[in-house]
């Protein structure tokens, strides 16, 4: 019996893929506990319709969650804290690079790594900490970033499993953002302090955050949180053979219903998508 959770992020309409992935949590549980998180962090992206949308649409797939759903905007204050303690124990520095400056630099060497972790030159890691304070005190907008070399000096072999690809050691990836200057957390900070507070066994998710992993499992080393099983499921493609975005809407499921498709129509056809080798 697991404690599996599905979390989409209401910033769009869910798709074929989200169905995919939302019936794959449930099947994963094995009569135990199925969790639906909103992460609603993004204010300026996420929409109220959305969320409306994801009930919605996993009712008609036939998907019961235990009450109530975890909302990520109502959970800043904990997040905070998290961020806090890595804080006070130097595991993340201030980054006053603009987005700008970062692609400029990207842009500069030929070979710059692409994946979900946005690739970062590091060239906020050596500020004087003393330094980087005054700058923020006199108003300079920072974000927090992980140092992942120190955190993984620190904490030796790290490593984590995945049901499918085996036992994973945690590699040295860019220093991703754990706090954006605009919400005051992120994806890895606040997804990964809720896997723990809600006690979820087993993650379920896409390929395309499996790099993500590699820093979860940091974040949990160094907060001393427990680590779950992973279970990074292959994505739905379109005819193409290309990931699905929330862009497309025309296989958004709301459409697919509208259009007459039954729930099991839609989860054969994205089980006959699934792209080889993701
Ligand atoms: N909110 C994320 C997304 O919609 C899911 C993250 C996760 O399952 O860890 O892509």
């Amino acid at each position: 019996m697991e404690t599996v959770r599905f979390a989409p992020s209401p910033t769009g309409l869910l798709h074929l893929g989200h169905a995919f992935s939302a019936v794959f949590a449930d099947q994963a549980r094995e009569g135990g506990r199925f969790l639906l998180r909103i992460e609603d962090i993004e204010r300026d992206r996420v929409r109220a319709e959305y969320v409306d949308a994801i009930f919605e649409d996993l009712t008609w797939l036939g998907l019961r969650w235990e009450e109530p759903v975890a909302f990520q905007s109502s959970r800043l204050d904990t997040y905070e804290a998290a961020l806090k303690i890595l804080i006070d124990e130097g595991h993340v520095y201030r980054c006053f690079c603009s987005r700008k400056q970062i692609a400029e630099h990207n842009q500069s060497i030929a070979s710059a790594p692409h994946g979900p972790i946005p690739h970062y030159p590091g060239t906020c890691r050596e500020l004087d900490p003393e330094q980087a304070a005054k700058r923020a005190a006199l108003g300079e907008e920072f974000a927090w970033r992980l140092d992942i070399k120190r955190s993984l000096d620190l904490l030796g072999s790290v490593t984590w499993h995945d049901r499918r690809r085996g036992v994973q050691q945690v590699v040295r990836v860019s220093d991703p953002i754990l706090a954006r200057r605009d919400i005051g957390t992120s994806y890895h900070l606040s997804s990964v302090v809720d896997d723990a507070d809600q006690g979820v066994t087993l993650v379920t998710r896409g390929s395309d955050l499996f790099e993500s992993t590699h820093v979860h499992r940091l974040i949990q080393g160094l907060l001393g949180l427990p680590n779950p099983e992973y279970y990074h499921h292959p994505l739905v493609g379109d005819t193409s053979g290309q990931r699905l975005s929330k862009r497309d809407k025309s296989i958004s499921l709301r459409s697919l219903r509208a259009s007459g498709m039954s729930p099991a129509a839609v989860l054969l056809s994205a089980g006959a998508c699934l792209i080889d080798g993701t």
